[in-house]
């Protein structure tokens, strides 16, 4: 760790890259890697470009904005976004080349009058819902859509890339749904042909779906999860994925305490005995779940020694035992990553953070906060600070 800061969030780029493969090879498909939410927070852009060198053949976001941000940083692959408002910068997505994923005749409609306006043909993929009743096109408006999607392409307004829809149960394989979803797919691609359409890119399956379920796979998977190393689906397997993200700091302080003296807001723990603590400085606005308190350890030089008291916003505490467990001022502090990230005692992990307080890891990851510095290491580039 070779700048000032306190916190890192140092992401292996060589993981990501491996994590590919495994879902290409799981799949047999072709990879969409979904870098939305700044790449579940890793780091969007050196994911992306990562992820693409590994052989994705198209990065996803949620938002326009994002993928704008992509292009920005030189990124020149294909790039999805499927979320949008109607203020969103249909105009710019068009510039930049973005495929605009559209859940409704009206969005179609924004997306055909900034073509006309610019002289430009989008780019389009039809977002269907097909069951998960949130985004994408309804059962009811499908008939009405597929009618202007074959207009607008026989006006040369906006090219079809795609269609896409995104499973209710991908982590329950063997849910019929799943297949039925699947179905309402080609179905919808049946109606667009019928219509003169041919959409190249149909992609339907999630990370979970992409590991489990390789006869749901279309042209592409689109996992998001399973890049990042973490299996969706835990009790199935690990397929081999490598969480690429540690959470690491190093301790501030170390100081000893009397039996009796409470710790933290509100004093929640109490020393039963003189002990010696170490300050941790990584709290709730780091990503550090105050729900946390009391309930997880932080892994330095081999051991885990307990958070106690309450998480706070910039810190937090752990009890270094009567021996202060031989931990000095600078030590370097692992909060979670791979099994290996540190020597000695399993690292904790993402998914240990989220079994303890009932959520699940992508939520854990995806808040890391911005005061985090993403530190790459491994992938071409080689190792750099960001
Ligand atoms: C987030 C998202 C994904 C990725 O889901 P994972 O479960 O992380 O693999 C895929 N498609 C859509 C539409 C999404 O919103």
């Amino acid at each position: 760790m070779d700048s000032h800061a306190n916190l890192y969030a140092t992401v292996d780029l060589d993981a990501i890259a491996h994590n590919v493969g495994v879902l290409r090879e799981r799949s047999g498909s072709d990879v969409i890697a979904v870098v939305k939410a700044d790449g579940y927070a890793h780091g969007a852009v050196a994911v992306g470009r990562t992820a693409l060198g590994a052989g994705a053949i198209a990065l996803g976001v949620a938002q326009i904005s994002e993928a704008r941000a992509l292009r920005a940083a030189g990124i020149d692959g294909h790039l999805i976004a499927w979320l949008h408002t109607a203020e969103a910068d249909f105009a710019g997505a068009i510039a930049d080349g973005i495929d605009i994923a559209v859940s409704s005749p009206r969005q179609l409609e924004l997306v055909l009058a900034q073509a006309r306006r610019l002289g430009r043909t989008a780019t389009v993929t039809v977002k269907l819902d097909t069951g998960l009743a949130r985004s994408g096109v309804s059962p009811e408006e499908w008939a009405q859509t597929a009618d202007a999607v074959a207009a607008a392409c026989a006006e040369g307004a906006i090219s079809l890339h795609g269609v896409m829809c995104h499973l209710a149960f991908g982590d329950v394989p063997d849910h019929p749904l799943n297949s039925q979803q699947a179905q309402r797919v080609d179905d919808a691609v049946a109606d667009l042909r019928a219509r003169g359409v041919r959409p190249q890119l149909v992609h339907i399956a999630n990370s979970p779906a992409a590991l489990t379920r390789p006869d749901l796979a279309r042209d592409a998977v689109r996992p998001g999860l399973s890049i990042y190393g973490y299996s969706p689906v835990p009790d199935i397997g690990d397929f081999g994925l490598i969480p690429a993200m540690t959470l690491e700091t190093r301790i501030s302080l170390v100081k000893r305490i009397p039996a009796g003296q409470g710790v933290s807001y509100n004093h929640t723990w109490v020393a039963p005995a003189d002990t010696v603590l170490g300050v941790v400085p990584a709290g709730y606005a780091d990503g550090v779940p105050r729900l946390l308190s009391g309930r997880f350890g932080v892994h330095v030089n081999g051991r885990i020694f307990p958070n106690v008291g309450r998480v706070c916003m910039d810190q937090l505490v752990i009890d270094l035992g009567p021996d202060g467990g031989g931990v000095a001022e600078g030590d370097r502090a692992v909060l979670f990553g791979p099994a290996g990230a540190a020597g000695g005692a399993p690292v904790p992990t993402a998914t240990d953070w989220a079994d303890t307080i009932g959520t699940i890891d992508y939520e854990i990851i995806s808040r890391i906060g911005s005061r985090a510095v993403r530190r790459y290491v491994g992938g071409p580039g080689g190792d750099v600070d960001a």
